[in-house]
């Protein structure tokens, strides 16, 4: 088996996957309130179009694929597609990002369809707040789904909170209390310059220490989470020291402290584009690929080049920096 390696030693083995640009919410850091244009249909990858994809990664050392869209909820068929995906040799890891508002319901079919776990975004556990957040009146649901997914056994279920200086800041504490009671995994995400707004300010983002300095002030310490899983993916994780927390919470930076030196993924587009960085516009055609008659060697050789032009890191707090082309949901987050 080759493997798939960039041109900084990094090995790739993980691919994230939008199935969908459609989405049932208009975040404010994600979307305009009327959406965004979206992708001709004839343009988005059908399923076998991904699996193939899947299955010519998975040869090459890729273990680990997330779907993510848009939302991937909304699209039609996916329990019988992620039915498939989990057969694809050497998939071992099939996880899903969500914003949870089907996920009630959809948390124990997608299980016993091999998903192994998820990840819900959730910014905001005031009714209000969610609202105008997500401009959507959904946060029942979100956290019926997000109770149904413990239940359904995928694990583990985490929750990604997007903290916005001045927006949501004061509810730091709260999602990392949820730790204490259940096993959710709450991962504290910086805001990124992303929005279709172009309301994005460094001044807006809270730094990952600033909200583990408020965690602890307010519900005592917390300690490293060791073993051979801790170094996985770009959350520096923890549990409070006292004991008695049955979940973790962890911390990603990646505006003030990038982590690429680690970076281990391709992105791919619902559009069929393999993205070498999500903050990069550089992309790779393979749904032209996919359509001509070209054999897997060519896909195979798209996938490499797309390893192979993988930037060393990305530039968000250096003045060449330009925002993507692309808003969050058209890349998958
Ligand atoms: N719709 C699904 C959801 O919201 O989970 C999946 C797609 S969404 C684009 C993936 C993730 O990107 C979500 O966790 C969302 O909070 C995050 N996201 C979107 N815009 C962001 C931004 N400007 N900064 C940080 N995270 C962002
Ligand atoms: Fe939709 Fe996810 Fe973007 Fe919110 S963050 S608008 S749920 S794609």
């Amino acid at each position: 088996m080759k493997t798939l390696v960039d041109g900084y030693k990094r090995k790739i083995d993980y691919l994230r996957v939008s199935i969908t640009d459609r989405c049932n919410l208009r975040c404010v850091y994600c979307m305009p309130p009327e959406g965004i244009e979206l992708m001709e249909s004839k343009n988005i990858l059908r399923y076998e179009e991904i699996l193939r994809i899947a299955g010519i990664a998975a040869k090459n050392g890729v273990t680990k694929i997330r779907l993510t869209g848009g939302e991937p909820l909304v699209r039609k068929g996916l329990l019988d597609f992620i039915r498939k995906l989990s057969e694809v040799p050497g998939v071992e890891d099939l996880s899903l990002t969500t914003n949870g508002v089907l996920l009630k319901g959809f948390a124990k079919p997608l299980k016993d369809a091999g998903l192994k776990r998820i990840n819900v975004s959730l910014d905001s556990l005031k009714r209000e707040r969610f609202a105008k957040m997500t401009r959507g009146d959904d946060l029942d649901r979100v956290q019926g789904g997000l109770e149904e997914s413990l239940k359904a056994g995928l694990n583990p279920v985490k929750i990604n909170m997007v903290v916005i200086k001045g927006f949501n800041e004061d509810e730091v504490l709260d999602f990392a209390l949820l730790s204490k009671t259940k096993p959710y995994h709450v991962r504290f995400i910086e805001y990124m310059p992303f929005d279709a707004e172009a309301g994005w300010q460094k001044d807006k983002c809270l730094s990952v220490n600033t909200m583990r300095e408020i965690i602890e002030a307010h519900a005592g310490p917390l300690e490293p989470v060791r073993g051979a899983a801790a170094g996985a993916g770009p959350a520096i994780r923890y549990r409070f020291k006292d004991g008695d927390a049955i979940g973790e919470v962890g911390f990603i930076s990646p505006v003030s402290e990038h982590f690429c030196g680690s970076c281990n993924r391709l992105r791919l587009t619902a559009d069929g584009k393999l993205r070498t960085c999500l903050f990069s516009d550089n992309e790779i055609d393979l749904r032209t690929a996919l359509r001509d008659g070209s054999g897997d060697g060519i896909i195979e050789k798209l996938i490499f080049r797309a390893a192979a032009e993988k930037p060393e890191r990305h530039h968000i707090n250096e003045n060449v920096f330009k925002k993507c082309s692309r808003t969050m949901s058209l890349i998958g987050g």
